[in-house]
């Protein structure tokens, strides 16, 4: 039995000549320990992992710097 526990994992990148940043990935992360384990949920595919907020889904943010 896993843990299931699900965030969603949102990649931000820089737009070129501006200061803002658009979402330009959105991934779907399901935790894959056993229930009930301590410590940070972990998705093994992805080897991402996150804190425990409560019931409401996690969302992540990563910004990606690319030339
Ligand atoms: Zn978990």
């Amino acid at each position: 039995m896993n843990c299931k526990h699900r965030a969603v994992l949102i990649v931000t990148k820089a737009v070129e000549g501006t200061s803002t940043s658009i979402a330009n990935q959105r991934v779907e992360l399901a935790c894959g320990e056993p229930a009930g384990h301590p410590g940070t949920h972990h998705d093994k595919r992805r080897d991402e992992r996150w804190e425990d907020r409560g019931p409401e889904l996690t969302h992540l943010l990563r910004h990606v710097d690319e030339p």
